[in-house]
């Protein structure tokens, strides 16, 4: 069963989609992961790429929907969790072209609070663990629980930069709602301003309590 996640930036999509993977079986792609590990390669598309990111633009679609199929080709057996894809209809299209979609979860989280939480996410350069100093801190303060690195903030994680996200999130990537209801995919949505366990708790009440990979 492949699932999509949509969800503004601090939304916590990466951690829920965590959680839906541990527990369902499914398996995590998250394209700013892809694009985050191409841009460390120092090539000429990933210094591109690093560009393109720190300044919370969005990647030209064909260099997206060429990443996207290499992974659902690779991975055509097992149910998926799209997280940071589709960002916008045409994606969503070229989606539809290659593979099917059983559910959208969307989370949601108000502007203000997507830029309070950005201001305290820190994640490790070295394994990629997200934190939340507030909400999700380390148990060592700036040190990486899984390697004892040191805890780096993203680049694109400054506040022009999250506005602009945001503003690319309303504008592209909410419109994919009214696309999916109108296939008749069910698209749950979720309130993402409680506590993590919470939110998963709503995401299985969602989803069910069956496997779906
Ligand atoms: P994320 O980790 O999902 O916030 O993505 C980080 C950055 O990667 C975004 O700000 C975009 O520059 C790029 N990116 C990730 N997914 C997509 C996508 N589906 N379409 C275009 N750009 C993307």
């Amino acid at each position: 069963m492949n699932i999509i996640l949509i969800g503004p930036q601090g939304s916590g999509k990466g951690t829920q989609a965590e959680n839906i993977a541990e527990h369902y079986g499914n398996k995590h792609f998250s394209t700013g992961d892809a694009f985050r590990h191409m841009a460390r390669s120092g090539t000429e598309l990933g210094k591109k790429l690093a560009n393109i990111m720190e300044k919370g633009e969005l990647v030209p679609d064909e260099m997206v929907d060429e990443v996207v199929a290499h992974y659902v080709q690779e991975h055509k057996h097992e149910g998926l969790i799209f997280d940071g894809f589709p960002r916008t209809v045409k994606q969503a299209q070229y989606l539809d072209s290659i593979t099917h979609i059983e559910a959208v979860v969307d989370i949601n989280i108000s502007d203000e609070e997507a830029v309070r939480r950005i201001a305290k996410r820190f994640s490790c350069p070295k394994c990629g663990e997200s934190y939340n100093t507030k909400s999700n801190p380390p148990k060592e303060t700036g040190i990486c629980d899984n390697d004892g690195e040191q805890l780096t903030q993203r680049k694109d994680d400054n506040e022009e930069a999250v506005r602009k996200r945001l503003k690319a999130y309303h504008e592209k990537t909410e419109p994919l709602i009214q696309h999916y209801k109108e296939k008749g995919t069910p698209v749950h949505v979720i309130d993402g301003e409680q506590p993590i366990d919470n939110v998963f708790i709503d995401v299985q009440k969602a989803l069910g309590e069956k496997k779906v990979a």
